[in-house]
């Protein structure tokens, strides 16, 4: 007998007859005879719906009410899970965010979870009970107040579970298969993975990927959970995310292969491009630009800086698309202290991140990268490299086409296209 969490993402909550699907699928995991904790999303697209509601009636909602609010999503859903899973004689009971001991900090909209103490779960997993909890929801104990944890936050509400129960796994249920070597929509003979490790997931996760949540599975990397994205449409298995040390359960049945090099290609049209033109080229004036980006609470990815051979030099990074405008305000406000001549915004390009921990002991993976994008006739913007990344930004009406040759030249491509459920991954 096992201890599993199991995660179910909004679109696999979305109406009445899928809550029937899941609840199904929560007492066969039960009638196998293992333990159940399941963490649920709200249904659909509630929570952009409340967040609407919240902003048809204040500008600005006050950040305390919105939890209240938002929190509700996921209280639905958990109530209708648990009755669904009665009326087919199993008992369940549903558990708010701070019934379960989800403890966070007081940030209201990214709280972090700071402990957790699932005493009342482990009353009910004693009771012979199926424990249903309310999702991306925990609690602050100085202001005794309700936090949510940040769009996407039910993952990591069911990772923290998994860790403060030692749960054997963690099942991440979504519309999608598991993590595959490229977006299938992207590139369509893109293949599952059978396995990831943890540390590539969080670079692919960063770079546009948007089947797990980064915060989830940093958590899992920190915590030693093993994490088993899988789909909820289907009873195929998923994609194993493995932390250091951790050992691919399907190992023993004779999926062991050599590890690929490189492990995903991401590809991501969120950001934009903004250049800073005519900087003099003195010390300190890559301090005085970035302090004021950051000031701006833009989040800069990528930077590159030309040589200047006339005194003065233009410096280029990156930013969320949302970010953009207000880090060119902030810019164009401090032109004259800086000194600077003109700024370009571009919000027509695209990353591209190859990702691979074989990046480390292989040479010549770069290499592979830029002959792929010439052969293309593909210009290259700006580059930047982790010890196990390599992305490059490029225009983005360039991005797809990049990425399927890209994902060809590392021998990626799979024999069958891979099924794409028209999912968004939550
Ligand atoms: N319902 C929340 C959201 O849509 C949390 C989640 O789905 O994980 O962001
Ligand atoms: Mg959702």
């Amino acid at each position: 007998m096992a201890l599993i969490v199991q995660k179910y993402g909004g679109s696999s909550v979305a109406d009445a007859e899928s809550i029937k699907r899941v609840a199904k699928r929560i007492v066969d995991t039960r009638r196998a005879g293992h333990d159940v904790v399941v963490a649920v999303s709200a249904m659909g697209d509630t929570t952009d719906e409340l967040l609407d509601l919240a902003n048809e009636v204040a500008p600005i909602p006050a950040p305390r009410e919105l939890d209240m609010l938002l929190s509700s999503g996921e209280r639905i859903s958990m109530a209708l899970l648990a009755m669904a899973i009665h009326s087919m004689g199993f008992e369940a009971r549903s558990f708010t965010g701070s019934q379960a001991g989800m403890i966070t900090d007081s940030q209201h909209g990214a709280a972090r979870i700071v402990d957790v103490t699932p005493i009342r779960l482990r009353e009910a997993l004693d009771e012979g009970a199926i424990v249903i909890v309310a999702g991306f929801q925990g609690f602050n104990r100085d202001t005794r107040d309700i936090t949510t944890l940040g769009r996407g936050g039910s993952d990591t509400t069911a990772v923290a579970l998994a860790a403060a129960l030692d749960a054997d796994v963690c099942e991440i249920y979504s519309d999608v298969d598991g993590i595959f070597t490229a977006d299938p929509r992207v590139i369509p003979s893109a293949q599952k993975l059978d396995h990831i490790i943890s540390e590539e997931m969080l670079e692919l996760a960063a770079n546009g990927a948007k089947v797990l949540y980064i915060r989830a599975v940093e958590y899992a990397r920190r915590h030693g959970v093993l994490i088993h994205a899988r789909s909820t449409f289907s009873s195929s298995e998923g994609t194993y995310v493995l932390g250091e040390g951790m050992k691919n359960p399907r190992e023993s049945e004779g999926a062991a292969m050599e590890e690929p090099i490189v492990a995903g290609v991401a590809t991501d049209f969120s950001q934009a491009k903004i250049t800073v033109a005519g900087v003099p080229d003195v010390p300190g004036k890559a301090a005085e630009i970035f302090k004021i980006v950051a000031k701006s609470g833009a989040n800069v990815d990528m930077i590159v800086q030309n040589v200047s051979a006339t005194g003065r030099t233009d410096i280029s990074f990156t930013v969320p698309k949302a970010d953009a405008a207000a880090a060119l305000k902030a810019l164009a406000g401090e032109q004259t202290e800086v000194g600077f001549q003109n700024l370009i915004h571009d919000d027509q390009i695209g990353k591209l991140s190859v990702v691979g921990a074989g990046m480390r002991t292989h040479s010549g993976v770069s290499a592979t990268l830029f002959e792929a994008l010439s052969a293309g006739g593909i210009n290259i913007e700006m580059i930047s490299t982790s010890e196990i990344r390599i992305s490059v930004v490029l225009r983005d009406a360039d991005l797809a086409e990049a990425a399927r040759s890209v994902h060809t030249a590392y021998g990626l491509d799979g024999e069958v296209e891979a099924t794409v459920h028209a999912g968004t991954g939550r």
